[in-house]
């Protein structure tokens, strides 16, 4: 059973090296986070398998990696100096700021419960503001970027010249974005800086709604083959009054979040307003010759827009689970082996010298290939909670016969049971039951 609780995951990341509290010794940092050993190798997982899907598995998808730092013309032509804004009311009794159209009840002040004591909303830009370089006038004003979507639109030109592809074809990018948001809020769900995976799929214009509803299928089955159960999962359809000012329809695939359904991530029809916009303002041509038909044209956009860190927290959730193996409760994390920190422990059965030499020549044949834990503190039953507990699918244990036999016991995290196999063997052995 998935996690209903946030804080079971919540607690788990901090006790168990995911997720910390940022700046947590001088009292936490505005709901930003750090990744620690096994958060930071998560994620890495968590975009390699999107960066696997996206660019790796595919011909007709490229990666780039923009700059995080933009000048004020890019979010001009972008519209997101005009329009990258989320409505803020202050109630007037607690002085407490919302984002409206969060609220559950418009009429009642989530903190202190007063009514029908908000202000008008007005709008707030989203968008980091900064200095880039040592004279701070207005010639010097930058953005951290919202969304990695612009460096894509800006490169066209560029892409499409050094990689020889032509529409449909896609860019990539993966990173942080910022957004200065009203009300961060649910752990890593909403943060002010968080990590985007994001794909411009370029289209003739004809072919749009085709494109749109093959992305809004690979996506779903992206979630769905990396572990969450399609129940924990929907598409949700935009409302015309819900459409970002670029966009002629999106869908959101949402995740069943312990407070409710939310969003993962939006596929979006982007149409020609980004490459149209950038051209208008920057004078470029943003456009496509098609040499077969001698068509000059502006291609579609289709836009797969997902959150890592945000996913994470999903992936996490969706694998918890409380189970009981001999008579004794344990909490396992059935993350896909492909996500979890740690493919495989090595766990030697003592700290005594005679296992080491063994144990740590299983280690290196191994971590060649897969994120290995070591591990030879405490008793191997608790070694093998905290491995289940932290998601590791496979341990592998070496004991005094491995000295005679040149065998070692591997332990299944989901079945817990065990097989001796040759070391000679193991990494065949370990390929076998994770799938890679
Ligand atoms: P929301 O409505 O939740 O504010 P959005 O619709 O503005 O999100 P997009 O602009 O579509 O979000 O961004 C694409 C993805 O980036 C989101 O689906 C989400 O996974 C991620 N994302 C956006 N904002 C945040 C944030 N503040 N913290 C973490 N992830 C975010």
């Amino acid at each position: 059973m998935p996690a209903t609780e946030l804080d079971q995951i919540v607690n788990l990341a901090k006790r168990r090296g995911f997720v910390f509290p940022s700046a947590e010794i001088y009292g936490g940092f505005r709901s930003t986070y750090d990744y620690g050993p096994l958060g930071s190798l998560m994620l890495r997982n968590v975009k390699n398998e999107w960066l696997r899907a996206m660019v790796q598995q595919r011909d007709d998808v490229v990666l780039i990696d923009a700059a995080i730092l933009g000048p004020p013309a890019v979010w001009e032509a972008s519209g997101h100096l005009k329009n990258f804004s989320d409505p803020l009311v202050d109630c007037t009794n607690c002085k407490q700021r919302f984002r409206e159209d969060k609220l559950d009840d418009p009429h009642t002040c989530p903190h202190c419960g007063a009514k029908d004591s908000f202000t008008a909303a007005r709008q707030f830009n989203l968008m980091f503001k900064t200095q880039a370089g040592p004279v701070a006038d207005a010639g010097a004003d930058a953005y951290l970027r919202p969304e990695t979507a612009q460096g894509m639109f800006i490169n066209f030109a560029n892409v499409l010249q050094s990689s020889r592809k032509r529409p449909p074809f896609g860019i990539a990018q993966v990173g942080k974005s910022f957004r200065n948001e009203i009300t961060p809020q649910n752990w890593i769900f909403r943060t002010r800086e968080f990590e985007q995976m994001e794909l411009q799929f370029f289209v003739p214009p004809a072919e749009s709604a085709k494109w749109y509803q093959y992305w809004l299928d690979e996506r779903m089955r992206w979630y769905t083959d990396l572990g969450i159960p399609a129940s924990l999962l929907r598409l949700r359809e935009h409302g015309a009054d819900e459409l970002s000012h670029y966009s002629a329809g999106t869908s959101d695939v949402e995740f069943a979040f312990p407070w409710g359904f939310d969003e993962l991530e939006g596929i979006a029809q982007r149409t020609d307003f980004d490459l149209k916009a950038h051209a208008a303002a920057s004078g470029e041509k943003l456009d496509y010759f098609d040499q077969a038909s001698g068509e000059r044209y502006v291609p579609y956009v289709v836009e797969p827009a997902a959150g890592a860190t945000r996913t994470m927290a999903a992936f996490l959730l969706a694998a918890y689970d409380e189970d009981e193996v001999n008579g004794e409760p344990r909490t396992v994390l059935r993350l896909h082996p492909r996500l979890s920190p740690y493919q495989v422990a090595v766990l030697p059965l003592s700290k005594k010298d005679t296992l080491t030499p063994t144990a740590h020549e299983v280690r290196r044949r191994l971590s060649d290939r897969y994120m290995v834990d070591y591990d030879e503190t405490q008793a191997i039953g608790r070694r093998y909670r905290r491995q289940d507990e932290i998601g590791t699918p496979l341990c592998v244990t070496v004991d005094f016969d491995s000295l005679d036999d040149r065998a070692v016991t591997i332990r299944d995290r989901d079945t817990t049971e065990q097989q001796r196999v040759a070391i000679d063997e193991v990494v065949t052995a370990v390929a076998e039951r994770l799938g890679f």
